[in-house]
Protein backbone atom coordinates (compact mmCIF):
# COMPACT_ATOMS: atom_id res chain seq x y z
CA UNK A 1 0.00 0.00 0.00
CA UNK A 2 1.49 3.74 -0.87
CA UNK A 3 1.79 5.95 1.71
CA UNK A 4 0.32 9.36 1.67
CA UNK A 5 3.64 11.52 2.85
CA UNK A 6 3.24 15.85 2.51
CA UNK A 7 7.01 16.87 3.26
CA UNK A 8 7.99 20.52 4.08
CA UNK A 9 11.22 21.50 2.73
CA UNK A 10 12.53 24.66 4.91
CA UNK A 11 15.40 25.97 3.22
CA UNK A 12 17.78 28.17 4.30
CA UNK A 13 15.33 29.52 6.32
CA UNK A 14 14.42 29.01 10.12
CA UNK A 15 16.86 30.49 12.93
CA UNK A 16 16.60 28.75 16.17
CA UNK A 17 13.93 30.59 17.59
CA UNK A 18 11.83 31.26 14.27
CA UNK A 19 12.43 26.84 14.38
CA UNK A 20 11.09 26.60 17.68
CA UNK A 21 8.19 29.19 16.67
CA UNK A 22 6.80 27.18 13.63
CA UNK A 23 7.37 24.08 15.32
CA UNK A 24 5.27 25.00 17.96
CA UNK A 25 2.76 26.14 15.74
CA UNK A 26 2.78 23.39 13.83
CA UNK A 27 1.92 21.73 17.10
CA UNK A 28 -0.94 23.37 17.51
CA UNK A 29 -2.50 21.85 14.16
CA UNK A 30 -5.13 18.97 13.64
CA UNK A 31 -4.57 15.77 11.22
CA UNK A 32 -7.24 14.91 9.42
CA UNK A 33 -5.58 13.10 6.86
CA UNK A 34 -4.03 9.94 6.78
CA UNK A 35 -0.65 11.89 5.55
CA UNK A 36 3.14 11.51 6.86
CA UNK A 37 3.79 15.28 8.24
CA UNK A 38 7.73 15.31 7.88
CA UNK A 39 9.80 18.63 7.76
CA UNK A 40 13.05 19.57 6.62
CA UNK A 41 14.86 22.10 9.26
CA UNK A 42 18.47 23.28 8.18
CA UNK A 43 21.08 21.23 9.93
CA UNK A 44 22.14 23.41 12.70
CA UNK A 45 18.31 22.88 13.83
CA UNK A 46 18.24 19.36 13.32
CA UNK A 47 18.39 18.01 17.23
CA UNK A 48 16.66 20.99 18.42
CA UNK A 49 13.40 20.13 15.69
CA UNK A 50 13.80 16.29 16.51
CA UNK A 51 13.71 16.75 20.58
CA UNK A 52 10.74 19.16 19.86
CA UNK A 53 8.89 16.94 17.94
CA UNK A 54 9.49 13.77 19.46
CA UNK A 55 6.16 13.37 21.09
CA UNK A 56 4.44 14.48 17.14
CA UNK A 57 3.09 12.89 14.22
CA UNK A 58 6.09 15.12 12.91
CA UNK A 59 9.29 13.38 11.59
CA UNK A 60 12.04 15.80 11.29
CA UNK A 61 13.99 15.37 8.62
CA UNK A 62 17.51 16.23 6.48
CA UNK A 63 18.05 18.57 3.16
CA UNK A 64 20.69 16.56 2.51
CA UNK A 65 23.83 14.77 3.27
CA UNK A 66 27.60 13.85 1.97
CA UNK A 67 28.24 10.32 0.73
CA UNK A 68 31.22 9.90 2.71
CA UNK A 69 31.47 7.93 6.16
CA UNK A 70 33.69 10.78 7.60
CA UNK A 71 36.29 12.39 6.64
CA UNK A 72 38.10 15.42 4.97
CA UNK A 73 35.45 17.16 3.79
CA UNK A 74 34.74 20.35 5.38
CA UNK A 75 31.96 21.57 6.35
CA UNK A 76 29.80 18.11 5.28
CA UNK A 77 26.99 15.81 7.41
CA UNK A 78 27.47 12.40 7.16
CA UNK A 79 24.65 9.70 7.42
CA UNK A 80 25.87 8.35 10.39
CA UNK A 81 25.58 11.77 12.10
CA UNK A 82 22.21 12.34 10.39
CA UNK A 83 20.97 8.84 12.39
CA UNK A 84 22.87 9.73 15.34
CA UNK A 85 20.75 12.52 16.28
CA UNK A 86 17.49 10.28 15.27
CA UNK A 87 17.38 11.67 11.90
CA UNK A 88 15.92 9.00 9.49
CA UNK A 89 14.99 10.24 6.38
CA UNK A 90 17.20 12.32 3.97
CA UNK A 91 16.13 14.70 1.21
CA UNK A 92 18.64 13.62 -2.13
CA UNK A 93 18.80 15.94 -5.25
CA UNK A 94 16.37 18.70 -4.75
CA UNK A 95 17.05 20.91 -8.08
CA UNK A 96 18.85 23.36 -5.88
CA UNK A 97 21.03 21.09 -4.60
CA UNK A 98 21.76 20.36 -8.33
CA UNK A 99 21.88 24.03 -9.99
CA UNK A 100 24.01 25.52 -6.83
CA UNK A 101 26.13 22.80 -5.74
CA UNK A 102 26.89 20.93 -8.89
CA UNK A 103 25.21 17.48 -7.69
CA UNK A 104 25.16 15.31 -10.55
CA UNK A 105 23.32 11.81 -11.20
CA UNK A 106 26.62 10.29 -10.27
CA UNK A 107 27.22 11.90 -6.72
CA UNK A 108 23.60 11.14 -6.32
CA UNK A 109 23.90 8.17 -6.58
CA UNK A 110 26.73 7.58 -4.35
CA UNK A 111 24.59 9.69 -1.37
CA UNK A 112 21.77 7.04 -2.33
CA UNK A 113 23.74 4.21 -1.86
CA UNK A 114 24.98 5.88 1.33
CA UNK A 115 21.52 6.58 2.87
CA UNK A 116 20.68 3.12 2.38
CA UNK A 117 23.56 1.44 3.75
CA UNK A 118 22.79 3.49 6.85
CA UNK A 119 19.01 2.30 7.19
CA UNK A 120 17.91 5.40 5.76
CA UNK A 121 15.12 6.57 4.15
CA UNK A 122 15.38 8.74 0.68
CA UNK A 123 13.02 11.15 -0.58
CA UNK A 124 15.16 11.28 -4.36
CA UNK A 125 14.19 14.47 -6.14
CA UNK A 126 14.46 15.04 -9.97
CA UNK A 127 12.97 17.02 -12.76
CA UNK A 128 12.78 18.76 -15.49
CA UNK A 129 13.64 22.54 -16.99
CA UNK A 130 11.50 24.57 -18.50
CA UNK A 131 14.00 24.84 -21.97
CA UNK A 132 13.74 20.87 -21.37
CA UNK A 133 9.27 20.73 -21.47
CA UNK A 134 9.25 23.34 -24.13
CA UNK A 135 11.41 20.80 -26.26
CA UNK A 136 9.33 18.20 -25.13
CA UNK A 137 12.06 16.30 -23.80
CA UNK A 138 10.30 16.46 -20.03
CA UNK A 139 10.05 12.60 -20.17
CA UNK A 140 13.70 11.61 -21.37
CA UNK A 141 14.87 14.38 -19.07
CA UNK A 142 13.36 12.42 -15.94
CA UNK A 143 13.76 8.89 -17.16
CA UNK A 144 17.77 9.39 -17.43
CA UNK A 145 17.91 11.25 -13.64
CA UNK A 146 15.92 8.30 -12.24
CA UNK A 147 18.29 5.69 -14.05
CA UNK A 148 21.14 7.31 -13.60
CA UNK A 149 21.08 7.29 -9.81
CA UNK A 150 18.67 4.65 -8.96
CA UNK A 151 18.85 1.59 -11.47
CA UNK A 152 21.82 -0.03 -10.12
CA UNK A 153 19.70 -0.52 -6.92
CA UNK A 154 18.53 -4.36 -6.02
CA UNK A 155 14.96 -4.11 -5.94
CA UNK A 156 14.64 -4.58 -2.24
CA UNK A 157 16.10 -1.53 -1.94
CA UNK A 158 12.96 0.51 -2.93
CA UNK A 159 11.31 0.23 0.21
CA UNK A 160 13.07 2.96 1.28
CA UNK A 161 12.42 5.16 -1.64
CA UNK A 162 9.99 7.75 -2.25
CA UNK A 163 10.44 9.85 -5.14
CA UNK A 164 9.73 13.91 -5.43
CA UNK A 165 8.67 14.51 -9.23
CA UNK A 166 9.63 18.54 -9.20
CA UNK A 167 9.90 20.08 -12.10
CA UNK A 168 12.22 23.13 -11.63
CA UNK A 169 10.36 25.69 -13.55
CA UNK A 170 7.59 25.60 -10.99
CA UNK A 171 9.73 25.28 -7.74
CA UNK A 172 9.23 28.84 -5.55
CA UNK A 173 7.97 30.54 -9.03
CA UNK A 174 3.92 30.49 -8.33
CA UNK A 175 3.56 28.58 -11.36
CA UNK A 176 2.83 24.91 -10.66
CA UNK A 177 2.13 21.71 -13.38
CA UNK A 178 -1.21 21.09 -13.51
CA UNK A 179 -2.77 18.60 -11.74
CA UNK A 180 -2.92 16.48 -15.53
CA UNK A 181 0.60 17.60 -16.03
CA UNK A 182 1.96 16.35 -12.70
CA UNK A 183 -0.68 13.16 -13.46
CA UNK A 184 0.44 12.18 -16.85
CA UNK A 185 4.41 12.55 -15.55
CA UNK A 186 3.72 10.33 -11.77
CA UNK A 187 2.25 7.69 -14.60
CA UNK A 188 5.22 7.95 -16.08
CA UNK A 189 7.85 7.43 -13.82
CA UNK A 190 5.56 4.61 -12.72
CA UNK A 191 5.94 3.19 -15.60
CA UNK A 192 9.43 3.97 -15.93
CA UNK A 193 10.17 2.09 -12.53
CA UNK A 194 7.80 -1.52 -13.76
CA UNK A 195 9.58 -1.93 -16.62
CA UNK A 196 12.83 -2.19 -14.86
CA UNK A 197 11.72 -3.40 -11.18
CA UNK A 198 7.90 -4.91 -12.14
CA UNK A 199 4.57 -4.21 -11.49
CA UNK A 200 4.80 -4.45 -7.37
CA UNK A 201 7.45 -2.43 -6.58
CA UNK A 202 6.20 0.55 -8.92
CA UNK A 203 2.56 -0.07 -7.79
CA UNK A 204 3.93 0.37 -4.28
CA UNK A 205 6.38 3.50 -4.80
CA UNK A 206 5.04 6.80 -3.33
CA UNK A 207 5.56 9.85 -5.60
CA UNK A 208 5.57 13.23 -4.02
CA UNK A 209 5.02 16.11 -6.76
CA UNK A 210 6.71 19.24 -5.97
CA UNK A 211 6.07 23.11 -6.87
CA UNK A 212 4.09 25.98 -5.75
CA UNK A 213 1.65 23.75 -4.09
CA UNK A 214 -0.41 25.76 -2.39
CA UNK A 215 -3.69 25.63 0.15
CA UNK A 216 -5.68 26.39 -2.96
CA UNK A 217 -4.04 24.07 -5.35
CA UNK A 218 -3.23 20.82 -3.34
CA UNK A 219 -6.77 19.07 -3.27
CA UNK A 220 -6.70 18.81 -6.85
CA UNK A 221 -3.42 18.03 -7.20
CA UNK A 222 -3.59 15.02 -4.47
CA UNK A 223 -6.32 13.83 -6.18
CA UNK A 224 -4.77 12.63 -9.49
CA UNK A 225 -4.41 8.60 -9.16
CA UNK A 226 -0.48 8.43 -9.23
CA UNK A 227 0.18 11.41 -7.11
CA UNK A 228 0.67 10.60 -3.50
CA UNK A 229 1.70 13.53 -1.62
CA UNK A 230 3.97 16.60 -1.97
CA UNK A 231 7.36 18.52 -1.31
CA UNK A 232 6.66 21.94 0.17
CA UNK A 233 8.89 24.67 -0.12
CA UNK A 234 7.26 28.31 0.55
CA UNK A 235 4.41 27.11 2.00
CA UNK A 236 5.74 24.70 4.44
CA UNK A 237 6.76 28.14 6.69
CA UNK A 238 3.60 29.11 7.57
CA UNK A 239 1.64 26.17 9.84
CA UNK A 240 -2.05 26.80 8.95
CA UNK A 241 -0.90 26.27 5.33
CA UNK A 242 1.43 23.60 5.64
CA UNK A 243 -1.48 21.62 7.58
CA UNK A 244 -4.21 23.02 4.42
CA UNK A 245 -1.89 20.93 2.47
CA UNK A 246 -1.06 18.17 4.60
CA UNK A 247 -5.74 17.43 5.11
CA UNK A 248 -5.90 18.32 1.53
CA UNK A 249 -5.65 14.39 1.03
C1 LIG B 1 10.69 22.71 -3.06
O1 LIG B 1 11.57 23.43 -2.65
O2 LIG B 1 10.86 21.48 -3.08
C2 LIG B 1 9.44 23.32 -3.51
C3 LIG B 1 8.55 22.56 -4.09
O3 LIG B 1 9.29 24.67 -3.30
P1 LIG B 1 7.95 25.53 -3.53
O4 LIG B 1 6.81 24.77 -2.89
O5 LIG B 1 8.21 26.84 -2.85
O6 LIG B 1 7.76 25.65 -5.00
Amino acid sequence: MRKHIVAGNWKLNNNLNQTETLISELKQQTKTSDAEVMIAPTFVNLWHAFQATKQDDIEVISQNMHFAENGAYTGEISADMLKSIGIQTVILGHSERRAYFNETDESLAKKVDAALVNNMRVIFCFGEELADRKAGKEASVVESQIKNALFHLEPSAFKHIVLAYEPVWAIGTGETASPEQAQDMHAFIRKTLATKYGNAIADDMTILYGGSVKPGNAKEIFSKPDVDGGLIGGAALKAEDFYAIVNAF
